[in-house]
């Protein structure tokens, strides 16, 4: 799952973890627990993170890698990462080596001005120390640096799904159900990956009626 901070990649992933029956594995949860159990780990990334910046490749690499590596089967959700084209390259040698692929990329895009809005909401709710509105706006502004771009690789390898995040969570969830089918749907039948953006689509899916 690619999308800016506050986009609802946690909700959604939880839910598509859910309703495929496999792990949510979740960079930004992961790391959130070693800093509240004071691992090593989680020390050496705790001020970082609490600045909105991103923690070192090679640390966020091995502990995916580990996820990956216990899986019960071949079905995962990733989110959180990748953050970098070089983590996305990364991440690729990791799934080849171990016998997995990415068969879809979830972009879910929300305007900037209703990610600070949830996530000013979020830090009132949640008390992250990272949803400050100095540091969301780093993060904001890290995604359109580093992260967004890597949605162009995606697209060329056909496994892009877009979808519209700024909807209510459970018709999100919807049009996500609607375009992971449709794109499965479209690759076995034309035999390759696709490209696919679902973000005018709502009303033909009638999800909002
Ligand atoms: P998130 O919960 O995905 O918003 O992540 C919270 C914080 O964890 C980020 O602001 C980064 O400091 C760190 N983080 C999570 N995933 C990554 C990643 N793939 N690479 C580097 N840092 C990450």
């Amino acid at each position: 799952m690619i999308a800016p901070p506050g986009a609802g990649k946690g909700t959604q992933g939880v839910e598509i973890a859910r309703r495929f029956d496999v792990p949510h594995i979740a960079t930004g949860d992961l790391l959130r627990r070693h800093v509240a159990e004071g691992t090593e780990l989680g020390r050496s990334v705790q001020e970082s993170m609490g600045r909105g910046e991103l923690v070192p490749d090679d640390v966020v690499l091995a502990m995916v890698r580990a996820a990956l590596e216990s899986l019960p089967g071949d079905g995962y959700v990733l989110d959180g990462i990748p953050r970098t084209l070089p983590q996305a390259q990364a991440l690729y040698a990791v799934a080849v080596a171990l016998g997995l692929t990415a068969d879809i990329a979830l972009h879910l895009q929300v305007a900037d001005d209703e990610v600070v809005r949830r996530l000013l909401v979020r830090a009132g709710e949640q008390g992250r120390s990272d949803d400050t509105a100095e540091v969301i706006q780093d993060r904001l502004a890290l995604y359109y640096d580093v992260t967004h771009p890597i949605l162009a690789w995606y697209a060329e390898r056909g496994i892009l799904v877009t979808v519209d995040g700024m909807r209510p969570p459970e018709e999100v969830a919807a049009l996500i159900a609607t375009g992971l089918e449709t794109l499965q749907r479209v690759q076995r039948e034309a035999g390759s990956p696709r490209r696919l953006d679902l973000t005018g689509l709502q009303a033909a899916f009638r999800v909002d009626q």
